[in-house]
C-alpha cells in the first residue's frame, strides 16, 4: 500500500479539502498512474451533495483522468513506465457476463465497478477517485492515449467524449443526416463535435440565447432557441436522430415530434422525471431510447479518434484549490464548457 494525496468531500454536501488515504501497490497486471489531469463531470457533484442517496463519505471523486505511467506489474502488456494512459468511469468489471464479453462494461451484469463510491475489493472500503495525486488499475480497464494531443483537453472525453461519441455512433451518424443536439453543455458541447465531425448536418437546441455564437463557433448549422415557437414548429418531422443532454425537466414530446418517421432520440441527461405522451411516438413510429457512457472498446476507439481529427473538449484548467468554487459555477453553467483539475496544483 501506498499513501496518497487527494480531496475528498467527508459528508454530502461538505466542501471538498485536502484527505490523505490508500492505494493499493500494483498487483501483476496493474498499472500505476500518476495523474496529471482530471475532468469534473457534473456526477461528481451529485455524488459529493449525495442526491441519489448512495455516497460513502468520505468520497473522492473524479472519472476523466490523463496520467502518466509510474510503474506496471509484471503481466502488463501494453504499457510502460512513462506512457501516457486514460481512467474513465470504469475501473473493474465481472469479465464475464454477456456485456462484459462483448465489451460493454458499462453494463455488466454483476455490477460495474466505478472509479469513486463503489466497492474496493483490494483494500475494502470503496474506490478513490481521480482527483489525487496516483491511481492504480488493472490493465484491461486502462486506456491509451495519445503523446500527440492537448492533454487538458482529453480529460472530459474520457466521460463527456464517450457519453455522447457511443450514441452517434451506434445510429450511424454521418453526410446527409440531420442530427438535433439539446443543450450546450459538458455534453453537448462534445455530442455537436462529434455530429459534426461526423458529416452530419448540425442543429442546436438551447435555452439560453447567449449560447448561439458559441454554438456556430462550434461547428452547429444551426441554432434555435427552445422558447421561441415559431423556430421550433418549423423543425416538425425533420431529423434523424436527436440527442438529449438536459437534466434540468423539459418536455421530451416537443422533441420527440421533431423526429421523421423512424427517427430515433436519445437521452443522456437524467431529468428527476419524463412524460411521454404516447402519441408522440406511436406517429411516425418513433423510438425514445437511452444511452451510459461506452465500454473499453468503443472509449479507446473513440480517443484513437479524436487524436487522428483534433477533437478535444472546450476547457477551463483550474488548480485543485478552486475546486469547491469550479463545482458553483458548474451548477451555474458557467464554465465553457468543462473544468479540469491541473493535478500539479496538488504540489510536491
Ligand atoms: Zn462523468
Ligand atoms: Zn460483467
Amino acid at each position: 500500500m501506498s499513501r496518497c494525496q487527494g480531496y475528498a468531500a467527508r459528508e454530502a454536501r461538505g466542501a471538498l479539502a485536502p484527505f490523505l488515504f490508500d492505494r493499493r501497490d500494483p498487483g501483476p497486471t496493474d498499472v500505476a498512474i500518476e495523474i496529471l489531469y482530471c475532468g469534473i463531470c457534473h456526477t461528481d457533484i451529485h455524488k459529493v451533495t449525495n442526491e441519489w442517496g448512495h455516497t460513502n463519505f468520505p468520497i473522492v471523486p473524479g472519472h476523466e483522468v490523463i496520467g502518466r505511467v509510474s510503474a506496471v506489474g509484471s503481466e502488463v502488456r501494453r504499457f510502460a513506465k512513462g506512457d501516457l494512459a486514460g481512467v474513465g468511469c470504469i475501473v473493474d468489471s465481472c469479465r464475464v457476463c454477456p456485456a462484459c464479453l462483448d465489451g460493454e462494461q458499462q453494463f455488466c451484469e454483476k455490477g460495474v465497478i466505478y472509479a469513486d463510491n463503489c466497492p474496493d475489493r483490494h483494500l475494502g472500503g470503496f474506490t478513490r477517485g481521480g482527483y489525487s495525486r496516483h491511481t492504480v488499475v488493472d490493465e484491461a480497464y486502462v486506456l491509451k492515449v495519445s503523446p500527440k494531443v492537448d492533454l487538458a483537453g482529453t480529460a472530459p472525453l474520457l466521460c463527456a467524449g464517450i457519453t455522447t461519441y457511443s450514441p452517434l455512433r451506434r445510429f450511424r451518424v454521418g453526410p446527409g443526416q440531420k442530427v438535433g443536439i439539446v443543450g450546450l453543455g459538458g455534453l453537448g458541447h462534445m455530442a455537436l463535435k462529434f455530429a459534426r465531425s461526423f458529416g452530419a448536418h448540425v442543429t442546436l437546441f438551447t435555452g439560453s440565447p447567449g449560447k448561439k455564437e458559441d454554438a456556430f463557433r462550434l461547428g452547429a448549422d444551426e441554432v434555435i432557441v427552445s422558447s421561441d415557437a415559431n423556430a421550433m414548429s418549423s423543425q416538425w418531422s425533420s431529423f434523424d436522430l436527436i440527442v438529449d443532454a438536459v437534466s434540468a425537466p423539459h418536455d421530451v414530446n416537443l422533441y420527440l415530434t421533431m423526429l421523421k418517421r423512424g427517427g430515433n432520440m436519445v437521452l443522456l441527461g437524467v431529468p428527476p422525471e419524463v412524460s411521454m405522451h404516447p402519441h408522440s411516438l406511436i406517429r411516425g413510429r418513433r423510438s425514445l431510447s437511452g444511452s451510459l457512457i461506452g465500454g473499453i472498446p468503443e472509449t479507446q476507439e473513440m480517443l484513437d479518434y479524436c487524436a487522428e481529427h483534433g477533437i478535444t473538449a472546450d476547457v477551463e484548467v483550474i488548480p485543485i484549490q478552486q475546486v469547491n468554487e469550479a463545482y458553483e459555477r458548474t451548477l451555474k453553467a458557467d464554465v465553457k464548457y468543462r473544468f479540469v483539475i491541473d493535478m500539479a496544483s496538488l504540489g510536491g
